[in-house]
């Protein structure tokens, strides 16, 4: 099956400041992608660039073509990029208090989605916004319809967002932490009920997260972000079996496990560096156990590695 989002070998800046080196990641229909890095890694740039909405943060792609459907977003007007956004890719944010509008009833927000992009009467877009909050698990839905946003607790606002985002019928979802300001049951509950409505209606998800845990919890692939440079993109059984790349290892080596010791939680020590400040050759060496003298002049290419790639001197062998 072809892929429904290709991001091939882009490169992004903002004004003169490079930020992105070369990122090519490819999601098809009833597939998730996670994208996962540290803060800073270039992950949302990258869903910035997927979306056409770089020129917003007075960004551009400098290398490289995002294909939606087999059409570049760079041949397309800003109307049909924006229409595309709308109806073809369906976007949920970090934080549902942005999204939603306050004097807004959360119903007529989803309503005004599909009324908009797929033409619906009053009638017909209210009916399908309490089929979609249905679907979501949000109870007494018809009443949930009703309330404004301040009165629904964090997980009721984001399955709301998480509604807007369908409403428009979307083949593309682009979900950027979508349980990052929950708390930890209802992240559960978010992530499961993203994952199921990607099997039942064959739509991709693109799954912007800093948590491995939730890559293996619902992902079929991952992309590993660092410093605005892919260091790792697979399948999700085998690069958790045996990462590639060191970067990959620490962010797997985070992950709380049942009966872990208090204190006994990994970290990875100092931080991804600042886009004006990039380290040469690889971008990692500074934080990276197995750098030699060669990771600190060259730029590790990316190179197939079994199903997946990898951009490392020094790969861990692949498993079994
Ligand atoms: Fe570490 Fe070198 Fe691999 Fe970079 S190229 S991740 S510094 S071993």
């Amino acid at each position: 099956m072809t892929a429904l989002l290709e991001v091939s070998g882009v490169s992004v800046a903002i004004g003169a400041l490079p930020l992105l080196d070369g990122i090519s990641l490819s999601v098809r229909r009833g597939q998730i992608l996670g994208l996962v890095g540290e803060s800073g890694s270039g992950k949302s740039l990258t869903a910035m660039a997927a979306m056409g909405l770089l020129p917003l943060i007075g960004g551009r792609v400098t290398a490289g073509a995002v294909r939606f459907d087999g059409q570049d977003l760079a041949g397309m007007t800003e109307g049909q990029r924006r229409a595309l956004r709308g109806r073809r890719i369906g976007f949920v944010t970090q934080n549902p208090m942005t999204a939603l509008d306050p004097v807004q009833r959360v119903g007529d927000q989803v309503d005004v989605v599909s009324r908009l992009h797929l033409g619906l009467s009053k009638s017909a877009a209210r009916a399908r916004t309490i089929d979609l909050m249905a679907q979501l698990r949000i109870p007494e839905a018809g009443a949930v319809a009703e309330a404004w946003p301040h009165q629904l607790s964090g997980g009721m606002k984001q399955r709301i967002v998480i509604a807007m985002a369908l409403a428009g019928d979307p083949d593309l979802i682009i979900a950027d932490e979508p349980t990052t300001a929950l708390d930890v049951t209802v992240q559960a509950q978010i992530i499961q009920i993203l994952g199921s409505l990607v099997r039942d209606r064959g739509v991709a998800l693109l799954l912007i997260t800093h948590d491995m845990g939730v890559v293996a919890q619902i992902c079929d692939r991952v992309a590993v972000l660092y410093a605005g440079r892919l260091a790792e993109e697979g399948p999700v059984g085998p690069i958790f079996a045996a990462p590639a790349h060191p970067y990959t290892a620490a962010l797997i080596g985070c992950i709380p496990q049942d009966g872990m010791a208090k204190g006994s939680l990994h970290g990875i020590p100092g931080a991804v560096p600042s886009a004006r400040a990039f380290p040469p050759g690889c971008r990692f060496h500074p934080r990276c156990a197995r750098a030699t003298p060669e990771c600190t002049r060259d730029v590790p290419p990316l190179l197939p590695r079994g199903v997946g790639s990898a951009a490392c001197f020094h790969m861990t062998p692949e498993a079994g």
